[in-house]
C-alpha cells in the first residue's frame, strides 16, 4: 500500500508518483529502490509506487454529467432517480438524506456540488464538504474540476480534523497559540499520558495509559473540559480522570501542541468564544455538506451547527437573529443510522435519529432503491440488520435482480480458509469471472490479516493491506519528523525527548530527568531547559557538553528554517547533521536499509508537496503529514491488487466480489461485545457493512481452529451467519462431522480447494516436533504468533539463535531449534 501518500484533502490534485524525483533528491540512495517484492505491509517500500498520474486536465476528464460548454441542468441531473433529483436541487432549508447501503447518498452529495455551481451559481469557495474518505473527496474534487475547472480548488473537501487545522492555523492568535503548533498523533498522545501516568505516579497495570487516554477522549467528543469534569466527577474514578485530563492538558499546553480531539473541541471554543470569527466562517461557507453524518461525534456535531449558525433556540429562522448578520448556511447532511460503528470513538446516532428535533423546518428525503448489490446480498443484509431494536424499518430494493447465493464455507484453520479464498480468487479469474482488483477480503482485526498475506505470497497473488502499519507511523519517519516538529517548535516536548538521544549521543535517562527537574523548577518548557543545560543540577560534565552539542545542531537547523528554506532541505539536513542517515548506511542489518529508503521516500514526499499550488514551507508540510494518520489510507492505485481491510476501513467502499471471513463468535462479533446487547448491536451493524459493500459475490467463510493468537481456540459458528436466511446461502463445505472434528487429534481431510495450496512446509506450522531450519539474513520467514518476518542476523557457531524483525511485533531473538517457524 502507499500509506505515504500525502492525503488528497484540500490539494489542488493528486499527488504526482514521489518516485521520480527520488534520485536528485538524494543521489546515492537510489539503488535502494530495487530488488522490490511485489507486496507487503511490511514493507510500505516494497509495494510499487501507484504509477498514478496527475489528475487529467479538465477538458479529458471522463465525467459524465459534465455540461459541454453551456450549462444545460438535466445534464447535472442525469443518472439520478426522483428522489435523488430532489435532494440535488432542494434549496433552504436543512436537508437530511437516510437511506440504506447503496442508495447512492454519496453520489448525491458529488452531484448536488456540482449542481450548486454549475445551476445555482454558488461560488466554490463557498463550499465546505465533509467526507471520510479520500476516495469520496477526491471524486468530489474531480467532478466539480471537470465542471468549472481549476476554481475548483477553492472548494474545502476535507474531513473534520483538516478543517479545522485550517481554521486554527489562520485563527491561532485568538488562542494564544503559535501557527506551528503542534498535532499529537495518537502515539504522541500516548507518550505524553505515559508521562502524566507517571508524574501523577499511578499504578500502571491499572491505570493503562490508553485506557486514560480514551477516558478523556469521550470528555472531549462530549466538550467537557477538565474543570467542568472535575466539578462534574461522581466517582473516585470520574475524579482521578479528571485530575488526568488538567494534568495532560496542561503538558499539551506547555508543549504548544493540540491533540486530535483538541482540533475540534478548540475550533468550537474559538467560534463560540469569537463569534465574530465565526460569523467570517458563515459568511465564507454557505454550503456545508457531510457525508457519513451517523458516525460524527457530538464535538462535530456542535461544530456543524456553529458553522452553518443555526440553534435550537432559534428554529426554522430564515434571517438571520438579532446581533447576527448572516443568515444560516444550507446544510446537507447524509447518513445511515444502520452503518453507525463508531460509537467507540464518541459518535452517536443520535446525531442523525434527532436531526428533525434540533432543526424542525428540516427536509427529509429517503432513498430506497439501491443501485450496488444484488437482491440475494440485500436480502442478507436486511436479514441481519433487521434484529436490531429501535431502528427504523426501511424499504431497500433493487432491481437488479436475484443475484449468485452467498457461498459458505467452513475451513479447519486460518490457513485453509486463506487457502479457500485464494482458490476462489484463482477460480474466478480464470473463469474470467472478476479479476483480483475486484476483490476484498474483510475481517474483524487487523491481526487476521497474516493468515491470508502468507497465503497469499506463497501463492503469488498480488494483495494490498489497507491500513496496516502505515508509513508515518514508522519508527524512523516518525524520528525525523519529530526533528522537524522540534525544529519548528522548541516547546513540543514529546518529539525533542524522542530525538534527544536519537542517534545515541550519551543523553540518558538521568539526563533528561534533570532537564525534566530544571524545567519544572525555572517553570520553562523542556525546549528551554535543553538550552540552558548548564543550569541544571547534577548533570555529569559529559552529558552537559552532550546536551550542549545537541542544543548547538538544534539551533544551527532552526537556522535554516529561519531562511525560510522548503521542507525537503530541512529534512536533508536533519538527516545529515544528525548523523542519522550514516548510520543506518553503515549498518549491516538489512532492515535498515529500508528504513533509509523510507526517508528518501520522506524527502520525496515533501519535495512533491514543495510543488503543489499554495504550499506552506515547513509548517505547511508538518500539517499535512500529521492529518495523514487520521485518514483513511486506501490509496488510488492498487489496481489489480485483493484488497485486504478491516470491516472499520470498509465504510462508504464497494466491491464486486467480497469476503467477509472470520465468521465466528468471539471473532465478529468480537468477545468483548458477547455480553453487552448495545455492542452486539454495533457489531451487527458492522456485519451490515461488511455486507452492503458486495456488488455481485458475496462469500462467508470460518475456521474451526483458529491458532494465530496462542492459545488455540475452536469458536462456533457467528450469529450473524445464523441470522442470514439459509436459502439465501450455499454451503460449499460444511462444518466437519463430529467424529472428525478438529477437537480430535486426527487432521480432518482438506477439501480439493485447499489441499492445492498446501506445500510440505506450510504443513509443519503449528504443529510440534519440527525440524529446526536453517535461516540467513535475508530470509522471510513466518512465525505462528508473530506472523512475517524477515530474518536480521543469526547467531551461535552453528545458527541456532535469530534475530527476526516482525514489524509491528518487534524484533525478537529465537531459538531455532524450538520456534515454530517457517521460511518462505
Ligand atoms: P454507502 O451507504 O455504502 O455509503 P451510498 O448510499 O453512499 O452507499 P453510493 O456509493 O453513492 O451509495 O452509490 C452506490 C452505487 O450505486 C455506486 O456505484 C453509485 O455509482 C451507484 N448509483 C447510485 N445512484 C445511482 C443511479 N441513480 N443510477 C445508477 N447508479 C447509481
Ligand atoms: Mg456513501
Amino acid at each position: 500500500m502507499s500509506g505515504y501518500e500525502i492525503p488528497l484533502f484540500d490539494l489542488p490534485k493528486p499527488p504526482a508518483p514521489v518516485r521520480r524525483r527520488v534520485e536528485s533528491v538524494l543521489p546515492g540512495l537510489s539503488r535502494l529502490h530495487q530488488d522490490r517484492e511485489p507486496s507487503g505491509r511490511d514493507e510500505p517500500g516494497e509495494a510499487p509506487a501507484p504509477e498514478r498520474p496527475a489528475a487529467p486536465p479538465p477538458a479529458a476528464a471522463p465525467a459524465p454529467n459534465r455540461p459541454s460548454g453551456g450549462r444545460d441542468p438535466q445534464e447535472l441531473l442525469e443518472g439520478l432517480n426522483p428522489s435523488q433529483r430532489e435532494a440535488v436541487e432542494h434549496a433552504g432549508s436543512p436537508l437530511l438524506i437516510v437511506a440504506g447501503a447503496g442508495s447512492g447518498k454519496t453520489r448525491v452529495l458529488t452531484h448536488r456540488i456540482a449542481y450548486l455551481l454549475g445551476e445555482r451559481g454558488v461560488h466554490p469557495g463557498e463550499v465546505l464538504a465533509i467526507t471520510f474518505t479520500n476516495k469520496a473527496a477526491a471524486e468530489m474534487r474531480e467532478r466539480v474540476e471537470a465542471l468549472i475547472g481549476p476554481r475548483a480548488r477553492m472548494m474545502w473537501v476535507s474531513t473534520f480534523h483538516s478543517a479545522c487545522v485550517r481554521i486554527l492555523r489562520r485563527e491561532h492568535e485568538h488562542l494564544g497559540l503559535p501557527s506551528s503548533f503542534t498535532i499529537y498523533d495518537a502515539d504522541d498522545s500516548r507518550r505524553l499520558m505515559a508521562q502524566v501516568a507517571r508524574d501523577l505516579d499511578l499504578d500502571v497495570k491499572r491505570h493503562p495509559p490508553r485506557g486514560l487516554l480514551a477516558a478523556v477522549s469521550a470528555l472531549k467528543n462530549e466538550l467537557i473540559d477538565h474543570e467542568s469534569a472535575r466539578d462534574g466527577a461522581e466517582s473516585e474514578r470520574e475524579a482521578l480522570i479528571a485530575e488526568v485530563y488538567g494534568s495532560y492538558q496542561n503538558r499539551l499546553i506547555a508543549s504548544r501542541a493540540l491533540d486530535f480531539d483538541d482540533l475540534i473541541m478548540t475550533t468550537v471554543n474559538l467560534f463560540q468564544a469569537f463569534p465574530a470569527v465565526a460569523e467570517s466562517y458563515r459568511r465564507r461557507f454557505r454550503h456545508v455538506l457531510v457525508d457519513e453524518y451517523q458516525d460524527t461525534n457530538h464535538a462535530q456535531y456542535v461544530l456543524v451547527r456553529e458553522l452553518v449558525g443555526r440553534s435550537k433556540a432559534a428554529p426554522g429562522r430564515r434571517e438571520a437573529a438579532e446581533g447576527e448578520a448572516v443568515p444560516p448556511a444550507e446544510l446537507c447532511v447524509v447518513g445511515d443510522a444502520d452503518q453507525s460503528i463508531y460509537a467507540f470513538r464518541g459518535a452517536t446516532i443520535r446525531n442523525i435519529l434527532e436531526f428533525e428535533a434540533d432543526y424542525p423546518d428540516a427536509k427529509t428525503i429517503l432513498l430506497e432503491q439501491n443501485y450496488r448489490s444484488t437482491q440475494t446480498i440485500l436480502s442478507a443484509a436486511n436479514a441481519v440488520i433487521e434484529r436490531n431494536r429501535g431502528r427504523k424499518p426501511k424499504n431497500l430494493w433493487t432491481d437488479s435482480g436475484q443475484g449468485e447465493s452467498i457461498v459458505g464455507y467452513v475451513a479447519d484453520s486460518e490457513h485453509d480458509e486463506a487457502a479457500f479464498v485464494a482458490n476462489e480468487v484463482d477460480r474466478l479469474t480464470d473463469e474470467s469471472l472478476a479479476k483480483p482488483g475486484d476483490v476484498a477480503v474483510f475481517y474483524r482485526t487487523n491481526a487476521q490479516s497474516r493468515a491470508f498475506e502468507e497465503c497469499f505470497i506463497r501463492v503469488g497473488l498480488p494483495y494490498r493491506v489497507v491500513g496496516g502499519v502505515r508509513f508515518y507511523e514508522r519508527k524512523e519517519v516518525k524520528d525525523v519528523l519529530a526533528y522537524l516538529r522540534a525544529l519548528v517548535n522548541p516547546d513540543d516536548s514529546v518529539s525533542l525527548k524522542r530525538v534527544i538521544n536519537v542517534p545515541k549521543r550519551g543523553i540518558g535517562d538521568r539526563a533528561e530527568a534533570m532537564l525534566d527537574a530544571l524545567a519544572t523548577r525555572e517553570r520553562i518548557s523542556f525546549g528551554a531547559a535543553v538550552d540552558r543545560a548548564a543550569e541544571a543540577y547534577g548533570l555529569a560534565a559529559r552529558s552537559l557538553k552532550a546536551v550542549q552539542g545537541f542544543a548547538a545542531l538544534m539551533a544551527d537547523l532552526r537556522e535554516k528554517v529561519a531562511e525560510g528554506v522548503g521542507p525537503s532541505e530541512v529534512l536533508e539536513a536533519i538527516l545529515e547533521r544528525t548523523g542519522y542517515l550514516s548510520e543506518l548506511q553503515e549498518s549491516t542489518d538489512p532492515q535498515d536499509e529500508s528504513r533509509a529508503e523510507n526517508l528518501q521516500e520522506l524527502v520525496a514526499v515533501a519535495h512533491e508537496y514543495e510543488g503543489t499550488e499554495g504550499s506552506e514551507g515547513v509548517t505547511g508540510f508538518l500539517e499535512r503529514v500529521a492529518l495523514v494518520a487520521d485518514a483513511d489510507q486506501l490509496p488510488d492505485g492498487g489496481e489489480g491488487m485483493i484488497t485486504l481491510m478491516t470491516l472499520h476501513t470498509a465504510k462508504g467502499l464497494e466491491f464486486p466480489v467480497v469476503f467477509l471471513t472470520g465468521l465466528e463468535e468471539g471473532v465478529f462479533p468480537h468477545t468483548r461485545a458477547l455480553g453487552n446487547v448495545q455492542e452486539l448491536e454495533e457489531e451487527r451493524r458492522l456485519a451490515y457493512v461488511g455486507i452492503t459493500r458486495a456488488r455481485q459475490r458475496l462469500y462467508f467463510s470460518r475456521a474451526v481452529l483458529r491458532s494465530a493468537w496462542g492459545a488455540p481456540s475452536y469458536n462456533p459458528q457467528s450469529r450473524f451467519v445464523e441470522e442470514v436466511p439459509a436459502e439465501l446461502i450455499n454451503w460449499e463445505r460444511e462444518a466437519p462431522a463430529p467424529s472428525s472434528t478438529a477437537f480430535g487429534t486426527q487432521t480432518p481431510a482438506l477439501t480439493a480447494s485447499a489441499a492445492k495450496f498446501r506445500r510440505p512446509g506450510f504443513k509443519s506450522l503449528g504443529a510440534g516436533g519440527r525440524e529446526p531450519i536453517s535461516v540467513a539474513a535475508g530470509d522471510r520467514v513466518v512465525h505462528d504468533t508473530y506472523g512475517l518476518g524477515t530474518v536480521v542476523a543469526v547467531e551461535g557457531r552453528t545458527g541456532e539463535h535469530a534475530t527476526v524483525d516482525f514489524g509491528s511485533e518487534g524484533v525478537r531473538k529465537l531459538v531455532l531449534a524450538f520456534a515454530p517457524l517457517t521460511k518462505l
